[in-house]
């Protein structure tokens, strides 16, 4: 079995700092998403990362081993926080994977919080971890869909966090890994901003992982990039890792095409300097197809459907060259319903650069109709990350 990895962190558009710490190694693999005030959540998630990662060094070879060194990491953060009054209630997701290998290669996944793992293979992308959040609890009681619990305005409570209390309670996954899968690491940054799909989606756009984890990041922030994101890329790839043999072996794999080259070309070579002008010219006229899709597709829009109803579209107002927008959510909401003025201007068909941000407008359209009908108002606490 080899091992490939890409690993990345990007504050995002708006923060300040970023909190995220992660670790990637050889059978080692961290993303820790830390929060508290005074530069307290960099603390929080980077001594999570040292402290399982110092306590792996002899490897990790069962779940219970991989929750015990996890808990230590609880402990020490939590200790921290009552050495230092500043740090007072700081804390950390953690989600890590452990590889195991062997005849039958394991991967075992410790998670606490909602940074994410997840098991990219033939297509599909599932989560081997299970978020610690109030919305994964309202998924799981069948109050909320998956994709609602994405942009629903409480996404960010977690109710499980390292740190926070003198033992905290560890999941341990394992699942068999075979050549092919890719595994994906990453925190809260990348999933509220980028659906599973769209995540699946850049998955197979990318292989090399370190180009695909950057290209996750990019999305995350074309999405609005409202938190600090972390993006891990793991490939287990075969012993034999070149995807190309050639019968015979020698430089022309990696022979550029130059005009001119100092050394003569011999037929072959040129027939594979043409044959690469070719695949390049066509990687390039795929590359700008893509690119206009990517813009065409991308983006979010408000508008009415022909019942009336309030749809958010995915995609551009009117549609762009061959791609038209679909209905990426239907609501109930009726024209009929809506002030006069609310009516209006879900009529302009705004645009946002994510679904999470006219799923908030939708909100407000919700909020304008309830009090255009009722007299009472509601207050919520929030306590967010
Ligand atoms: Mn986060």
């Amino acid at each position: 079995m080899k091992l490939k990895w890409g690993a990345t962190t990007d504050v995002g558009m708006v923060r300040q700092q970023n909190e995220d710490a992660f670790h990637a190694e050889e059978n080692l693999y961290i993303v820790a998403d830390g929060m508290g005030g005074h530069n307290a959540g960099e603390v929080a998630s980077a001594l999570a990362v040292s402290t399982v990662r110092s306590g792996a060094r002899m490897g990790i070879h069962t779940p219970d081993q991989f929750r015990e060194l996890v808990q230590q990491a609880n402990t020490a953060i939590y200790t921290a926080s009552l050495d230092d009054s500043t740090q007072s209630g700081m804390g950390t997701t953690l989600t890590a994977a452990a590889i195991i290998p062997g005849e039958e290669p394991r991967i075992l996944v410790a998670n606490v919080g909602d940074s994410r793992t997840y098991l990219y293979r033939s297509g599909a992308l599932t989560r081997l971890s299970v978020d610690h959040s109030y919305v994964q609890e309202l998924v799981n009681e069948g109050i909320i869909t998956p994709e609602e619990a994405r942009v629903h305005p409480r996404r960010n409570i977690v109710t499980r966090a390292m740190g926070i209390d003198r033992f905290v309670q560890v999941d341990v996954f394992s699942h068999l890994v075979r050549t092919g899968d890719r595994l994906v690491l990453c925190s809260d940054g990348l999933v509220d901003e980028v659906a599973d799909t769209d995540i699946a989606r850049v998955l197979t756009e990318h292989s090399d992982p370190q180009d695909t984890a950057e290209a996750l990041v990019l999305v995350a922030n074309a999405n609005g990039g409202r938190d600090n994101t972390t993006v891990i890329v793991l490939d287990i790839l075969d012993d034999i890792s070149a995807p190309i043999v050639l019968d015979e072996p020698d430089d022309t794999q990696q022979m550029p095409v130059v005009v001119g080259a100092p050394s003569k070309p011999t037929k072959k070579k040129l027939r594979i300097g043409v044959a690469l002008f070719w695949s390049a010219l066509i990687a390039i006229i795929f590359g700008v197809i893509t690119t206009v899709g990517v813009y065409a597709r991308s983006g979010y829009y408000v508008g009415f459907n022909e019942d009336d109803n309030v749809v958010v579209y995915r995609g551009r107002v009117g549609g762009m060259l061959w791609f038209q927008p679909t209905v990426d959510t239907e609501t109930k909401l009726n024209g009929d319903d809506l002030p006069d003025n609310v009516r209006l201007d879900v009529s302009m068909n705004k645009s946002f650069t994510s679904s999470g941000l006219a799923a908030k407008y939708l909100m407000l359209v919700q909020t304008a109709i309830d009090n255009s009908t009722s007299t009472t108002t509601t207050t919520s606490t929030t306590i967010a990350k």
